[in-house]
């Protein structure tokens, strides 16, 4: 069965803590010993497996921003201008994350959360979670 979340964002950088969503997704999924699949379908978005943490939310952005400016001679702005929100879910970040699942719960460690990085808000952003037994 597949599944989805919908992320609203409301800035143009977001980070957005999806664990409690996803969770309560692998309970739906009646899969108790398995993996959850949690997929981005958006080409400026991103998913990461860290602690949400304010501060440490401040510096993964000033990072983002440092290693890839906003500002720069980018083809892709010839279309639609956001090269650079690209260029950072495509070098920086991955559409998905795989978490094993154990007894219906999902085996993170005690600071590790699911986040959902928006790049190029405010949207409507759809991840899809696929739970499979084995
Ligand atoms: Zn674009």
């Amino acid at each position: 069965m597949l599944l989805e979340i919908t992320v609203p964002t409301e800035e143009r950088f977001q980070v957005v803590d999806i664990t409690d969503e996803v969770q309560h997704l692998v309970w739906r999924s009646d899969v108790t010993h398995g993996v959850a699949v949690v997929f981005t379908t958006h080409t400026t978005t991103g998913l990461a497996i860290n602690e949400n943490e304010s501060g440490l939310i401040e510096d993964i952005r000033a990072k983002i921003k440092e290693l890839i400016p906003e500002e720069g001679n980018y083809a892709h702005n010839r279309l639609d201008g956001n090269a650079h929100s690209h260029l950072r879910a495509t070098l920086l970040l991955n559409p998905e994350v795989v978490v094993p699942v154990e007894d219906g719960e999902l085996t993170l460690g005690a600071w590790q959360r699911i986040l959902f990085i928006e790049l190029d808000g405010p949207r409507h952003r759809r991840v899809l979670v696929k739970v499979c037994g084995c």
